[in-house]
């Protein structure tokens, strides 16, 4: 047989379990043989229409007809280009643009988006999920997957192949469109005991579709032939309901929403004793979060890092790692050890030299999965890998005597005050500790005797009194060193944050920088 990937997967599947459930959402559930049919529908389908760049965008929630049109293009050797709802539609109509779109299947609740990326692309074709009048001139999704034919294309089975072009959540500037091919994006199996998957596992797939971490959960555990749930919207009482309704064992999590579970007040209202294994990441999460997680949760936890660029995970700290009251809980902050077939290696900010045991530098990988660039972004693609081919990720952190890796921070956030390296997420830590504070943001903003100044912006935990600056700082004086400590401390009722509930630190920077004198605020 050839090479292993997303489409042989699911036709492998649907000969050997034609009747096990393969994907439930919105109160339908598809067997293996039903979905592997759909998606030759969809496939054929799109097979019909004109390709130039071979770009098919969508703006769908998670669900059935983004599960869908994933493997539909990748049997017909089509580029699925989820794009991120969540933006507004000037916003969604350039990434669309910058894609040049040959289609676009939209959900009918982002019409506006759709007409938005109309004028600016007028030969793309759109689809509609939904009512179609919405969009002037778009075709029905369902008339669409009905004039294709139960006949799989086959067009996607050369394993070097594009076939998924994912947007960066657009953290620290413009989204960049990151190209994946089948042997970037699909895992080797041998990574899937990691999730100590077992056949009856139910997996909850509830993170955006044009977020790495939702298109590749839904490709792990549909490679691994598991019923996969998924979920519109990953609001802490919907992911709730939905493990009790589906009796979920696996879930993807994120850490803002992972934290939000946890302090629901009605969380013993739900059935949650099914769940056996929460994985997360994505962003960072601090030690005592993890602890009051997996207390509250009982289950057990793997923490994945990774970056679009890497197509999702390059490290993971296991399950067994995890032990937050034995003598290795110093773990809870490391992002583990590399995957099987990714090597990691850390480097000198400033000159890009191997950095040698224990030393915080800029993290590089070097692996299959890696992307080989970023769609049209010639400037960013010369600096993205090193002379020996290892992928930049813009991260910073230093690996242990053990192997095991530790993420700093971002190379970006890093602030330099008085001449010395801060950076944020060891602020964050400290003042996380603090029963007061809910969640933190560390910035550097500019200062004009520091350079940077140290800023932390506090979310007050729901019940608890706001803390004064003076104690808080006093908190910080007898944990961390002098020159680390917040020069300012302000309080906020919600940190802002990008699709992907990820903190926008240039936001922040923004906000509370100094006004200077003679320019209006
Ligand atoms: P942009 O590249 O557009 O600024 P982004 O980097 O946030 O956006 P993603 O590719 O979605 O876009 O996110 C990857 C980044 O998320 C990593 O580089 C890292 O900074 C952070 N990250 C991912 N997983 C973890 C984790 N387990 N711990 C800490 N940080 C993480
Ligand atoms: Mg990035």
């Amino acid at each position: 047989m050839s090479e292993l990937h997303l489409p042989n997967r699911i036709r492998q599947l649907a000969v050997e379990h034609p009747d096990r459930a393969a994907v439930s959402s919105g109160g339908t559930t598809l067997t293996y043989s039903e979905f592997d049919a759909l998606t030759n529908r969809v496939a054929s389908a799109l097979a019909t229409v004109p390709a130039t760049s071979k770009r098919i965008g969508a703006l769908l929630r998670m669900g059935l007809p983004g599960a869908s049109s994933f493997v539909g293009c990748a049997k017909a050797g089509l580029v699925f280009t989820p794009l991120n709802w969540r933006l507004n539609p000037g916003e969604i109509a350039d990434i669309a643009d910058d894609a040049q779109l040959d289609v676009l299947i939209v959900e009918d609740e982002f019409a506006a988006s759709a007409r938005a990326a109309a004028a600016v692309l007028p030969a793309v074709q759109i689809v509609v999920v939904g009512d179609a009048s919405a969009v002037p001139g778009a075709r029905s999704w369902d008339d669409f997957v009905a004039s294709g034919d139960d006949i799989d294309p086959g067009f996607g089975d050369d394993p070097r192949i594009e076939v998924l072009q994912l947007y960066t959540s657009g953290t620290t500037g413009r989204p960049k469109g990151v190209v994946a091919t089948h042997h970037n994006l699909f895992n080797e199996p041998r990574n899937f005991a990691l999730y100590e998957f077992t056949e009856d596992s139910v997996s909850l797939d509830a993170l955006p579709l044009f977020h790495i971490a939702g298109a590749g959960w839904m490709s792990t555990t549909l490679s691994a032939g598991l019923h996969l749930v998924l979920l519109g919207e990953m609001r802490p009482n919907l992911v709730a309901a939905a493990i009790s309704e589906h009796g979920i064992t696996h879930a993807f999590l994120v850490p803002s929403v992972i934290n939000m579970l946890v302090e629901m007040p009605d969380l013993s209202d739900y059935d949650l004793s099914t769940l056996r294994l929460v994985a997360y990441g994505a962003s960072p999460i601090t030690p005592t979060q993890l602890a009051r997680a997996m207390d509250t949760l009982g289950c057990r936890f793997v923490q994945r890092y990774g970056m679009t660029e890497t197509m999702g995970a390059l490290t993971a700290l296991r399950a067994d790692d995890h032990d937050p009251h034995g003598s290795r809980s110093y773990l809870l902050r490391s992002a583990g050890s590399p995957l099987p077939g990714v090597e990691v290696d850390i480097r000198d900010i400033a000159t890009g030299e191997p950095l040698p045991g224990g030393q915080t530098g800029e993290i590089v990988c070097r692996s299959r999965n890696n992307t080989s660039g970023y769609w049209r972004r010639d400037a960013e693609n010369a600096a993205l890998f090193t002379a020996d081919g290892f992928l930049r990720t813009g991260d910073a952190g230093h690996i242990d005597s053990d192997g095991y890796l530790f993420v700093t921070d971002r190379v970006k956030d890093m602030i330099i005050s008085g001449g010395e390296n801060v950076y944020p997420i060891e602020v964050e830590s400290v003042l996380s500790e603090h029963p007061a504070v809910a969640e933190v943001a560390v910035v550097g903003v500019p200062d004009d005797r520091w350079g940077e100044a140290v800023t932390a912006v506090v979310r007050v935990a729901p019940g608890a009194s706001r803390p004064t600056e003076d104690e808080l700082l006093q908190f910080t004086v007898e944990r961390l060193a002098s020159y680390k400590k917040p020069r300012h401390i302000h309080f906020v009722d919600e940190l802002p944050r990008n699709a992907s509930g990820k903190i926008l630190k240039r936001t922040l920077r923004n906000e509370f920088a100094p006004v200077q004198e003679g320019t209006t605020p």
